[in-house]
C-alpha cells in the first residue's frame, strides 16, 4: 500500500547520491514504513540545474498548453486519490476519510491553477505621445524553491506545485520527511500527464540544509514556506539577504468567539469538528475559545459532550474520527501545554491524557479556567486542546482576540449583522469566517498578517504570488 521512497528530479526518480536516509514511521503503530533518501548538496546542485532549464522551457510554453497538461494532472490525481489517502493515513496518521478528502480536493486546486493561468492578464496603459504604447506584463517569476510541513502533506504541496506552474515557473519542493508517501505519489501525477522534465522536483533532506543552499543559490528566485513561525522567520531573514520574493504561510492561533445571541449547538458542533480535525494539527484551527458568560455553561457542556463522543483510533479503522498526533514531538508539546495550565489551576472539562502505549493517540481535551499566562493561550497549540473562555463585552473580546502576534484565521459565531460585521472589520487575522467554516477552498486565498506569515495561497492572490510585473514603454512604431 506504501509507496517506494525516492526523489523526483530532472524527470527521473532516484534515491540520490550520499546514501543516507531517514526511517519514515507510522505514528499509530510505531511501525517503520521505509527509509527515505535525504539530499546531498550535489543532489540539490543536481536539482537546481534541473530547475534553471525547466525554467526555460516551461515559461516558454504558452498559458493554454500549460493549462491542458495540469488539466490532465488533475484527471489523475482523481482516478489516484485512494493511493495518495492510504499513504497520508500511513504516515501522517490522520483518518482514511480525512485523507482522502484531501486527495480528492488536490484534483480542484490542480483545475483551478490550471484555468487561472490562462487570466495572468496583463493591462496596456494610455501613454502621454501617440507614438508610444505602455504594456504592463506579468511574468513568471523564475525557478521556486518551496518547503511544505506534514499536517497536509497533500494540501500544502499542491497550492505551491500547482500555483507555480501554472504561472509559467519551475519548482523545486522539499516535502516532509515525515510523511513523504502521498507527496510522491501526487508528483508522480504531474510526470505521468507530461510536465516536461525539470518543471517539477522533489526533494527530501535535512530541512536547515536543503533550504539554506536552495535560498542562497542564485537560481532560486522565489521562496514558498509552510510550517511554523519559528522556522518562517529564518528562512525568510535569508530570503530577504538574498533579495528573493517569500510567501510564508505561518502558524495561527484562531480566537472562535460565541457571542450570547449565538447559535449555540451550531457553534458547538462546528467547534468540535475544526478543533479536532487532524487532531487539532492545522495552522488555521480554532484554538482560543472565548464564549459570552450568558452562554457559556452550555456552550461548554454541548462541546463537551460532543468531544467525549469522539473516537480516537487508527485512521484504518473507519470508526476512527481522529488519529494520532502526527510525531512524538507533538504528544510531547500538547502534554506539556496542558501541565503548565494544570499547574496554573485550570480545570479539566474532558481530556488531558495520552491513550495507551503505542502510537501517539491523545484525548480531546477542553479546558477552563486558565489565567492569561498560560502557555496553551500564548503558543500556537497545534493539538486536540481546546481552552475555553469567558467574556462580557465585544470590545474587550476584540481586545483580547488580536492581542497575540498570530494573525492567520477568526471564527465568530452571532445571529446579529452589525455584530457580524464589526467582527469582520475589527478581527486582525488573514482570515475570519462568521457562523460557519469557509476557508481553504481553491478559489478564495488563504494566508495571514502579522506573525502568520504573509502572501497567499489560493484565490487569484494565489497565481499572483509567482508573477512579477513588467513594464514596456515602445515608441516609433
Ligand atoms: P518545526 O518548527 O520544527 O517545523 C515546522 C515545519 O518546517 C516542518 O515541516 C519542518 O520540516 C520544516 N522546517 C523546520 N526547519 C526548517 C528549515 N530550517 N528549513 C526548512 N524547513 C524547515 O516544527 P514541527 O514540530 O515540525 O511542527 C510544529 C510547529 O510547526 C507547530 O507549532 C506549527 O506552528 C508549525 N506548523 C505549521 C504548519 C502550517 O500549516 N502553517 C504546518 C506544520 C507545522
Amino acid at each position: 500500500m506504501y509507496t517506494d521512497l525516492l526523489f523526483y528530479i530532472d524527470g527521473q526518480w532516484t534515491a540520490g547520491s550520499a546514501g543516507n536516509t531517514a526511517a519514515v514511521l507510522n505514528p499509530s503503530t510505531g511501525e517503520t514504513l521505509g527509509q527515505l533518501p535525504l539530499a546531498s548538496s550535489d543532489d540539490l546542485d543536481t536539482a537546481l540545474a534541473a530547475a534553471a532549464s525547466g525554467f526555460e522551457t516551461w515559461s516558454a510554453t504558452s498559458a493554454f498548453d500549460r493549462s491542458g497538461i495540469l488539466r490532465r494532472v488533475a484527471a489523475l490525481v482523481r482516478d489516484r486519490h485512494a493511493l495518495m489517502a492510504e499513504c497520508m493515513t500511513l504516515d501522517q496518521g490522520k483518518p482514511l476519510a480525512e485523507s482522502t478528502m484531501e486527495a480528492k480536493s488536490a484534483a480542484d486546486h490542480i483545475e483551478w491553477y490550471a484555468e487561472e493561468g490562462r487570466r495572468a492578464y496583463g493591462r496596456i496603459v494610455p501613454s502621454r505621445h501617440a507614438a508610444v504604447r505602455q504594456l504592463v506584463v506579468r511574468e513568471p517569476v523564475g525557478p521556486v524553491a518551496a518547503f511544505t510541513p506534514w499536517n497536509f502533506p497533500i494540501n500544502q504541496a499542491v497550492r505551491k506545485i500547482a500555483g507555480a506552474l501554472a504561472a509559467g515557473c519551475s519548482i523545486i519542493i522539499k516535502g516532509p520527511e515525515e510523511a513523504p508517501g502521498a507527496v510522491i505519489e501526487l508528483v508522480r501525477c504531474f510526470h505521468d500527464a507530461g510536465v516536461p522534465k525539470g518543471v517539477l522536483n522533489l526533494v527530501f533532506g535535512n530541512p536547515a540544509h536543503v533550504s539554506e543552499y536552495l535560498i542562497r543559490s542564485p537560481v532560486i528566485r522565489k521562496v514558498s514556506f509552510t510550517g511554523s513561525t519559528a522556522v518562517g522567520r529564518q528562512l525568510g531573514a535569508l530570503a530577504a539577504t538574498h533579495l528573493k520574493l517569500t510567501t510564508m504561510e505561518l502558524g495561527g492561533h484562531a480566537p472562535f468567539i460565541v457571542c450570547a445571541d449565538a447559535d449555540v449547538e451550531a457553534a458547538a458542533a462546528l467547534a468540535c469538528a475544526l478543533k479536532f480535525r487532524n487532531a487539532g494539527q492545522v495552522c488555521a484551527s480554532p484554538s482560543r475559545f472565548y464564549v459570552h458568560d450568558d452562554v457559556f455553561d452550555l456552550f461548554a457542556r454541548r462541546f463537551t459532550e460532543l468531544a467525549v463522543q469522539l473516537k480516537v483510533g487508527d485512521g484504518f479503522d473507519p470508526s476512527s474520527q481522529m488519529g494520532p498526533l502526527a510525531n512524538a514531538r507533538r504528544l510531547m508539546m500538547v502534554q506539556e501545554l496542558i501541565a503548565d495550565a494544570r499547574d496554573l489551576g485550570a480545570t479539566v472539562l474532558t481530556g488531558g491524557n495520552r491513550i495507551g502505549a503505542t502510537g501517539h493517540f491523545f484525548e480531546p481535551t477542553l479546558l477552563t479556567d486558565l489565567p492569561k499566562q498560560a502557555r496553551l493561550l500564548n503558543e500556537e497549540p497545534f493539538g486536540p486542546v481546546a481552552p475555553l473562555l469567558r467574556f462580557n463585552d465585544l470590545d474587550s473580546v476584540i481586545a483580547q482576540a488580536n492581542s497575540l502576534e498570530y494573525g492567520l484565521a477568526a471564527f465568530a459565531f452571532t445571529r446579529s449583522l452589525k455584530t457580524a460585521t464589526e467582527l469582520g472589520n475589527r478581527l486582525q487575522a488573514g482570515m475570519v469566517s462568521i457562523n460557519h467554516f469557509g476557508l481553504a477552498l481553491p478559489e478564495t486565498p488563504f494566508g495571514g498578517i502579522k506573525a502568520s506569515g504573509h502572501g497567499s495561497e489560493g484565490g487569484t492572490e494565489g497565481l499572483d504570488a509567482y508573477l512579477t510585473t513588467k513594464f514596456i514603454s515602445q515608441a516609433g512604431l
